[in-house]
Parts: C-alpha cells; structure tokens; sequence
C-alpha cells in the first residue's frame, strides 16, 4: 500500500464510514466464510455459493493483471434497501465493486440458479458467477494500477475500463470450441445497426447493455488474442477507440477474404 492509497484509505475511512464504503454496516443476517472471501448474504447462503465463488475466483485469476488476494467481502443483496444503501447512484447495475475497501455488493441474486438480476428494459440477467469474476477483475484493476487511476471519477475510457472485466469474467465462452471473434464483431455490428441508442442486447436471454461493455470487451479480445498485446500496452497506448475499431475490422474482413 503506497503513501496516496493509505492517504485516500484514511480520509474514506473517517469521513465517508457509511454504506457506501462498508457495507458490513448493513448488517446482513447470513455470513460464512469462502475461500479468501468473507460473504455476506440477505438470503441463507446456498451449498452451491462455494462452486459460484470458486469458479468466479478461477476466472478472475487467470487474469495477466491477477495477484495474490487480499481479504475481498461479498455482500449478497436482494436489491432491496441494502442494494439502494450500498450502490447508491449505481442500483441498475448487476454489482458494484468498492475500491479500496475490495468490497463487491451484488444486487438480486439467486444463488441455485447462478443468477444475477437488475432492472432493465430487457431481460436483466446475468450469471453470478461472471458477475463476481467481472467484480473481482476490477478490483484487480484498482490493485494493480491504483484507485487515483481507476476510481469512479477518473479512470481509462470505458472501453479499456469494462472491456477488460467483459473479456476476463466471459473466458468459458470465449473459449469454446464453436465461438468465433469475427462472427461476434460481425454480430455486434449488426446489432448496432439496428440499435436506436447505445443500450443492445448483448447476448441472448440476457440483458440489455451500454454497448461499450460489448464493443470493449471485443477489442480487448482482438487486441490481446490477435495482437498479443498486454491490458499495460493497452492502458498506455494512445491509439483512439475509433481506429482500434477500425483496424479490428479491417482484420475481420482480411480474414473473411482468406476464407473465401
Ligand atoms: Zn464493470
């Protein structure tokens, strides 16, 4: 912990002792231990939360950016006033992750069915697991590179921001053996087409979107997968949102042309 983060810990620790900071003040009826995670939970903690918790925990440390972990608290809410206490400006998220304090508060879950659920015109489900793994991931991104660089008021644009956690916490389904990247680059563009604002439905049976969290998540893939480029290259290089795009592109219709 360097000078700035015990600085920032202090003042948040005094002058903001509130939901937002620590939720645990919320007090939540269930709590057991997982692994490196201390859960909190409104609901009685399901046998499988340990799988969920676990496989979420293998997703987010295959992560370059990944590092021994730190005690990390989960609060499991039912979307009711704890959610509201603890997300404040945030409640239509899926969760939300505290920085430095490595807290994750989870809106409505259903920990049996693996699932997370938020407000949204369409669907608003997400697994629990990816979920937790995306959380997790940006709490490694705040670990790594700092809460003065990535905190909700400064941090990278929002492509580099939650394309990573988008690409990291979907691992198991990028890596099957019938995904394929410019099937999905071409899937998004013509989702975009049609779309009238910049919310989509990313995925099927799921929910609707911003589309930087899609968009994100395909160029951080095209960037690390195809141009084995790290998240560091990515985070310092200047190159604009527009010709990373651009050039994804002219990479997917190169390898449209080779097929033919
Ligand atoms: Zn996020």
């Amino acid at each position: 912990m360097n000078w700035t983060r015990q600085a920032i810990y202090a003042v948040l620790t005094v002058g903001l002792i509130s939901p937002v900071a620590a939720p645990q003040l919320l007090a939540f009826p269930y709590s057991s231990q997982i692994a490196a995670h201390r859960v909190y939970s409104e609901a009685p903690i399901a046998p499988n939360l340990e799988a969920i918790v676990g496989n979420a925990d293998r997703l987010a440390a295959r992560s370059p950016i990944a590092m021994s972990k730190l005690d990390q608290p989960i609060f499991l809410t039912d979307g009711g006033w704890r959610w509201t206490m603890a997300a404040f400006a945030s409640r239509s998220a899926f969760a939300i992750s505290r920085a430095p304090f490595e807290a994750i508060v989870v809106n409505r879950s259903d920990q049996v069915a693996d699932k997370t659920f938020r407000p949204a015109k369409v669907g608003g489900t997400r697994s629990l697991t990816g979920t937790l793994a995306h959380e997790m991931t940006h709490c490694l991104q705040a670990n790594k590179y700092g809460i003065i660089k990535f905190n909700p008021f400064k941090h990278p644009e929002l492509w580099k921001l939650e394309g990573y956690p988008e690409y990291i916490s979907r691992h198991t389904e990028l890596s099957g053996k019938n995904y394929s990247l410019t099937s999905e680059i071409n899937r998004y563009m013509n989702l975009m087409s049609k779309a009238t604002g910049i919310w989509i439905l990313s995925e099927e049976g799921g929910c609707e979107v911003p589309n930087y969290y899609y968009k994100g998540r395909l160029m951080i893939e095209y960037l690390m997968d195809i141009r084995h480029l790290s998240y560091d290259n990515i985070l310092n290089d200047t190159v604009s949102e527009n010709t990373v795009y651009q050039e994804m592109i002219k990479w997917k219709d190169g390898i449209k042309e080779t097929q033919k």
